[in-house]
């Protein structure tokens, strides 16, 4: 064991479904919630051997908030009992406004957590419903306050790219957004699966998207706004006053080590990836039948993917890849594995590589995946020419 992992605890249960959402959640079998928080409670049970450090806990959804502080006191103890969970970890609870009133909150804190993340994505009531949102506006103000008033520091999450919003509303919103003092804010463009309500409102013409043109002012918008507040771009979608990243969300960027438990959680541990079935009766009868939960994805990355995969998080970041990371994982150098391809974005100034990191300029964090993209070609092929040399390497 060499360093500590992330725990996320994925509890799907909402009181609506909204329809624009593609995670794993439901509105229904909320009889069941004890009986899930118990199975929760024995498939993290079967890695108390490993010992595992645990530098964050996240709670996420789903809505998490629908639980009692008594159901997260009994899961964080279960943890503390399980893993060695560090004294200064993150324990992040995932928020709905309107779910939680500041008695609530306080219980929350009293249970270990000691972070909240409050999903607004929007102050103005017509997008909320047109969202399905169950909050108002005015709730969502009122869940920062109480939240601060509860002594957390508390992260917001916005949507950005609603349909027919304008550039101006956004800029209200950043305004607004600032004015609630967050610690965190997450500033997310709506991206619609066809196969979601909204997504195939989109699909009919029924709802229109702003254009490219306008999400690019929309992203530096909030790019200038939030640096102007005091706040650190620290991935693309994210923003920080100092000290205050994620840090659960940083090991997944990282590309670290992360055990997801519940019906639908999915991990990245011990070299394999994998992700737990989210039917909620199959979860809990494969984890009462032999502690482990079954599995609908279970993959051994092989090389590629995993270089693949630490370049594609990494440029997530500001902070970009580190090539002596990179070299100390695969025993590369990453300027050479993206060969003429990364030179050229280098040269064209989409990539920065200096002071032993390769990163997206700021300017282009918008078309990151297109970049990506054009970098996969270049490393399927150094892998591909690492593979037959070491076949014909002589013996
Ligand atoms: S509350 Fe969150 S998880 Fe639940 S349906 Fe809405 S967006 Fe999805």
């Amino acid at each position: 064991m060499t360093s500590s992992i992330a725990l996320y605890i994925h509890f799907p249960f909402c009181l609506s479904i909204c329809p624009y959402c593609d995670f794993d959640r439901q509105a229904t079998g909320f009889d069941r919630i004890d009986v899930y928080l118990r199975t929760v409670e024995r498939e993290m049970a079967r890695y108390a051997e490993a010992g595992e450090q645990v530098h964050s806990i996240f709670f996420g959804g789903g809505t998490p908030s629908l639980m009692t502080p008594a159901q997260v006191y009994d899961l964080l103890d279960a943890a503390h009992t399980i893993f060695d969970v560090l004294p200064d970890a993150e324990i992040t609870l995932e928020c709905n406004p309107g779910d939680a009133d500041l008695q609530k909150l306080r219980g929350f804190k009293a249970a270990g957590a000691n972070r909240l993340s409050f999903g607004i994505q929007s102050l103005d009531d017509a997008f909320l419903k047109m969202l399905g949102r169950r909050h108002t506006s005015a709730e969502a103000r009122q869940a920062a306050t109480w939240a601060r008033q509860a002594g957390f520091p508390f992260n917001l999450d916005f949507m950005f790219g609603l349909p027919d919003q304008s550039l101006e509303h956004w800029q209200q919103t950043l305004d607004e957004a600032v004015g609630l003092d967050p610690h965190h804010l997450s500033c997310y463009l709506l991206t619609l699966d066809e196969r979601v309500p909204m997504g195939r409102d989109v699909a009919r013409g029924r709802l229109v998207l702003p254009d490219d043109d306008l999400l690019a002012g929309m992203y530096a918008a909030t790019r200038s706004r939030l640096a102007a507040a005091g706040y650190e771009q620290y991935e693309i979608s994210n923003w920080a006053r100092p000290g205050h990243a994620s840090r659960h969300n940083l090991t997944y960027w990282r590309d670290g080590a992360w055990i997801g438990v519940g019906a639908g959680a999915a991990s990245a541990y011990d070299g394999r990836r994998w992700k737990n079935t989210p039917v909620l009766e199959r979860y809990i009868a494969s984890v009462e039948a032999d502690g482990q939960a079954l599995r609908v994805e279970d993959e051994r990355p092989d090389r590629l993917t995993q270089m693949i995969d630490h370049v594609t998080l990494g440029l997530r970041l500001r902070e970009g890849v580190s090539l002596d990371g990179f070299a100390a994982r695969f025993g590369d150098n990453l300027t050479e594995v993206i060969g003429e391809t990364g030179a050229w974005l280098t040269s064209q100034a989409f990539l920065e590589n200096g002071g032993g990191r390769l990163r997206v300029a700021a300017e282009h964090q918008l078309i990151t995946n297109e970049i990506l993209v054009r970098l996969e070609e270049p490393i399927a092929a150094y892998v591909r020419r690492e593979t037959s040399a070491s076949q014909i390497a002589p013996r």
